[in-house]
Order: C-alpha cells, then structure tokens, then sequence
C-alpha cells in the first residue's frame, strides 16, 4: 500500500466535503478528498441553492460562481408543484413553491437586493 501524506484528508464528496476542499485548496493548503463512491450523479438532485452557498461559490472566486448561474433554471421555469396520479395522468392540483408566490417573491428579492 503506497504512503500518501496530506495536510487535511476530507471523507466524503457530497457539498459540504467538496466545498470545504475547495476553499482549502484556494488558500494553497494540500487536500486529499475520499468518497466512498466512483462516480458522480449525472442527473440533477436538487431545486434549491440557497443565498449562502452562492456567497461561499463567489468566494472560489467570480467564475465559479458564474458558472452555477450557467446551469441555473430561471426561477419562473420551476415554481410550482404539480401533484397528479403519473407523469402522463390527471393533475390533481398545484402549488406555488420555491419562491414564486407573490408573498414568497417578495420576501426572498428583500433578503437579496443586489439581485432585485
Ligand atoms: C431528494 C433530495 C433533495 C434535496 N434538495 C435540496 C435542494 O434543493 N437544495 C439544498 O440545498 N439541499 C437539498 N437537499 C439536501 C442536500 O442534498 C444535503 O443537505 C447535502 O447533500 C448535505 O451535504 P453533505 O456534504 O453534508 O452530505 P452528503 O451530500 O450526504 O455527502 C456525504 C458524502 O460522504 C460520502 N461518505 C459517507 N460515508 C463515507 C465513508 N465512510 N467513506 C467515504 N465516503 C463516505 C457519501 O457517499 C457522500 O458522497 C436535498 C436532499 C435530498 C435527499
């Protein structure tokens, strides 16, 4: 078995794994980052990415947070909820969600006014 010396040695890829490898790798300190898996989602997995975590991506720097931005689905494309008995069957109702309710709206564009 090889000898591997690191700084810091961080189990587990998931956000909050990878994110803290980045920002110790952006001060130049020496990571080793394990998951227990080989392979990465190739779908998506989450709605939502909260104002914190886009300040800790600018953090990594403007293009990293640009890039977040590029994958982004403008909000009015995912605001609501739709319950129905199958992809393809009756819709049963919908709800306004992630922010779109005009209360809602109102409420994050306040807590975020450099994006008002
Ligand atoms: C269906 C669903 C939807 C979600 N939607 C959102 C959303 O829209 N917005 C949002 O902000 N959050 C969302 N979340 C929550 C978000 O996914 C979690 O808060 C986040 O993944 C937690 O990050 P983490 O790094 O702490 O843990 P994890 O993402 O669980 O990462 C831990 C990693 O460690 C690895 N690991 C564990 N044990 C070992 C081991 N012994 N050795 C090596 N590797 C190991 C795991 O394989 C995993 O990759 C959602 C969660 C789910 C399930």
């Amino acid at each position: 078995m090889a000898d591997i010396t690191t700084d810091v040695m961080i189990i587990g890829t998931g956000p909050a794994g990878s994110s803290a490898a980045a920002l110790l790798a952006s001060y130049g300190i020496n990571i080793l980052i394990i998951n227990r898996y080989r392979w990465l989602a190739n779908t998506p997995r989450a709605h939502i990415t909260n104002q914190r975590t886009m300040e800790v991506l600018r953090d990594l720097g403007r293009e990293v947070e640009d890039e977040a931005y590029m994958y982004a689905s403008a909000q009015d494309l995912m605001g609501e909820n739709v319950f129905c008995e199958s992809l393809a069957g009756e819709e049963l109702g919908r709800m306004k969600s992630w922010g779109k309710s005009p209360q809602s709206r109102a409420e994050h564009q306040l807590s975020s006014p450099c994006h008002m």
